[in-house]
């Protein structure tokens, strides 16, 4: 799950990581208080305004609507209102949000942390994520903050430093030693750089998460580390763990599709593809995918109904793949194990004929328990529906209605 800057920050502060301090808001007059509170708690004079969506690349991102970036800074409370103004509401584009944009329904206001005049605000990237091949967390740290840090590992992959931490043990503090000398630091920037980063850890492992990624991590010229950006994948599986981050869940910027597949017990993750799939079990929803690439489509979304199949969650995928535009076909790949292919087949019979006018051609592979019975209810409901009971058929009428 993902959640917004402000709200990473708020988990960040209570841990211990040095923040900016902000607040958000979400019309211009209420910008304005905000920026006049900060005043008053920070004595600052200027603020940066940054629009709240789940997408990086703000900065460099533009409003449709006005043509401001995402991150703008404002340098005085009377500047505020038209900064603001310019981005709330609107759409922003970034390279990461697809060229749809994201609406703006929030705003961050901040104090500007780069002191003005200063000459030395030093940027670095660090981030805390799983390294499942190794079986360990790893800390990813730059020099080369505030750039696209795929850019970094791909162009100049030996200024990204590593340092991997085994969970059980954790981390240990020469580890967060290495990782601060390796950043160049000394004295007290040193010092601040290895609180941040234990901060950070501890931030990361208590909440469960899977990446914490700070970008940039910000040196003052008076020593001090900051988180100036935050961006959270908390994981999903561990969110009953945490109702308190549970609710920070904001609908209006996921998929909507995934929304409301989650809400059917479903797991959903749509692609770019033109071939539908509905699939039980995570394996074979992969191989499945495989073979629509082999019979020379592209899976259009992920979709694993589990494995308790019936009517309503038959009928819940179904909706929420004929909702994408981009499906030519749907195959469905069934394994009988614990259900019954003839369960699997009526309950595809009956959630077509609930939904009507499904114009998309339909492939169902069943195999295992029942698997001719199943076949047979499908050939004779008289829908357009394709019975294959081999994969390889299955992808050969792929193919076929491709073509
Ligand atoms: P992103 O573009 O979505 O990653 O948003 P960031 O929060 O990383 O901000 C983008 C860039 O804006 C940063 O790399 C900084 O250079 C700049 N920036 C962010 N916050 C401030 C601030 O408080 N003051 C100033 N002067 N620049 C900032
Ligand atoms: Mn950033």
């Amino acid at each position: 799950m993902n959640i917004h800057e402000y709200q990473a920050k708020d988990i960040l502060k209570s841990y211990g990581v040095r923040v900016q301090a902000g607040i958000t808001a979400d019309t211009p007059d209420k910008a304005l208080a905000a920026a006049k509170e900060l005043h008053q708690e920070t004595g600052t004079d200027w603020y940066v305004v940054k629009a709240q969506i789940h997408a990086g690349g703000r900065g460099k991102g533009k409003v449709n609507e006005t043509g401001s970036n995402g991150v703008v800074l404002a340098k005085s409370l009377n500047e505020v209102p038209d900064k603001v103004k310019n981005i709330l509401g609107g759409t922003l584009v970034t390279h990461q949000t697809g060229e749809e944009g994201k609406i703006v329904n929030k705003v961050l206001i901040a104090e500007d942390v780069y002191y003005p005049g200063d000459s030395e605000p030093k940027e670095y990237y660090m981030s805390i994520l799983l390294d499942r091949a190794k079986s360990c967390n790893v800390i990813m740290a730059s020099t080369e903050g505030g750039m696209d840090i795929e850019e970094v590992a791909k162009n100049t992959p030996d200024k990204i430093i590593r340092e991997w931490i085994d969970p059980a043990v954790g981390l240990q503090g020469f580890q967060a030693r290495k990782v601060a000398f390796a950043l160049g630091l000394e004295g007290n920037a040193f010092k601040e750089m290895v609180k941040f980063i234990f901060a950070l850890y501890k931030a990361y492992v208590s909440t469960d998460s899977a990446m914490f990624e700070i970008n940039p991590v910000l040196k003052t010229s008076d020593n001090k580390i900051l988180a100036v950006d935050a961006k959270v994948d908390i994981d999903d599986n561990a969110l009953y763990r945490h109702k308190d981050l549970e609710e920070l869940r904001d609908l209006a910027e996921e998929d909507p599709a995934e929304v409301e597949a989650a809400q059917s017990g479903l797991s959903y993750v749509k692609l770019d593809g033109n071939v539908g799939c509905m699939v039980n079990g995570a394996g074979l929803a992969m191989a499945t995918m495989d073979i629509i690439k082999l019979s020379g489509g592209e899976p259009a979304n992920f979709l694993d109904v589990g494995g308790g199949a019936n009517p309503q969650t038959v009928e819940a995928g179904f909706r929420i793949i004929l909702k994408d535009p981009n499906v030519k076909a749907i195959l469905i790949n069934i394994f009988g194990g614990i259900v019954r292919c003839d369960r699997v087949a009526n309950g595809v019979v009956e959630a077509y004929k609930s939904i009507g006018n499904i114009e998309v051609p339909i492939i169902v592979r069943l195999q295992g328990t029942n698997a001719e019975e199943g076949a047979k209810i499908i050939e004779e409901s008289g829908l357009k529906v394709t019975s294959a009971i081999v994969l390889k058929d299955a992808a050969a009428k792929v193919r076929e209605v491709l073509s």
